[in-house]
């Protein structure tokens, strides 16, 4: 559907073949992108290195965004095979399970620094390493969710850190759009996914989401994965800052009142 011919790409955050980024790497490798990978812990190898090597990469790079040194040497890596990359994608977030249920007010200080840290602060400290790398510009991409922008239950820290993603996306995207790097969100859907699992209740999103959502469907991470592909090339060039909503249109919706009910 979209051409990335020639185009390389880096992409953080395949856990397994559920994952949202293994949507992202299918759409782009169909597409004729070259990919790298990058894992968080050395347990999760077993499984990114079999999903990776099928689609022909031989970069599959493990690293804790929450610390620098693993960023700088993940990143000499990629110099040393691919010299340039064309585009970035961050798709990459954690709180921990007891801020994903209750009430927001009961976020702890260290909850809340975690869940920025991982979720947000790694968009500024990938992005900035992976600009010497783009000499000739680029896209970055990264995923955010509804709950930036309206309450959702048990979401809690996580929507907050998603409205500070989505502000850090617009910073960086100012600044580095003069380099030709353009950086953008995907507010994606709900998707099960491991992620997603920590959420309580997430069940009960998918249910409503389909019954309100215009589309009248759950969004798939293939879904995401070509909109992810459309951004990432030059038919999206004019394109930068911006949030694309891949949620079958439920983000339109003022009054949610399902057809069944
Ligand atoms: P996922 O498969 O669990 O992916 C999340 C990834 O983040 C995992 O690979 C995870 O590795 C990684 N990660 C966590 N801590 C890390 C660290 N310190 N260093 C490096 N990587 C780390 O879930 P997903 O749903 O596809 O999530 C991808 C992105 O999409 C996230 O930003 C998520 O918020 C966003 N999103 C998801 C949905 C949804 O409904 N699923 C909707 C909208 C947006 P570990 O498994 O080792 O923790």
């Amino acid at each position: 559907m979209m051409e990335l011919t020639g185009k390389k790409a880096l992409i953080f955050g395949v856990a397994n073949d559920h994952s949202i980024a293994w949507g992202i790497a299918k759409a782009f490798h169909a597409a004729g992108a070259e990919i790298g990978f990058s894992y968080a812990v050395p347990t999760l190898e077993k499984r990114v290195r079999p999903l990776a090597e099928s689609l022909g990469s031989d970069f599959i790079e493990e690293c804790d965004v929450t610390s620098d040194a693993a960023i700088e040497t993940v990143f000499a890596k990629a110099k040393d095979r691919f010299r340039t990359i064309d585009i970035l994608v961050h798709a990459i977030a954690f709180a921990n399970r007891e801020d994903l249920a209750g009430r927001f007010v009961d976020t702890s200080r260290d909850g809340f620094l975690l869940a920025h840290n991982i979720s947000v602060y790694s968009l500024v400290a990938l992005t900035r390493a992976a600009m010497p790398l783009m000499p000739e510009g680029g896209s970055v991409l990264t995923l955010t969710y509804y709950g930036a922008e309206k309450v959702v239950p048990k979401y809690n820290v996580m929507g907050v850190a998603k409205a500070s993603l989505e502000a850090t996306m617009r910073y960086l995207a100012s600044d580095l759009g003069p380099q030709g790097i353009r950086v953008n969100a995907i507010s994606a859907g709900p998707i099960r996914t491991l992620a997603a699992s920590g959420i309580s209740g997430f069940r009960d999103y998918q249910r409503s989401f389909a019954g309100v959502a215009p589309l009248r469907r759950n969004v798939t991470i293939d879904d995401v994965g070509a909109s992810a592909a459309f951004l990432s090339s030059d038919g999206a060039r004019g394109i930068t800052g911006e949030v694309l909503y891949v949620d079958s249109g439920y983000n339109i919706m003022g009054m949610l009142t399902s057809e069944d009910e």
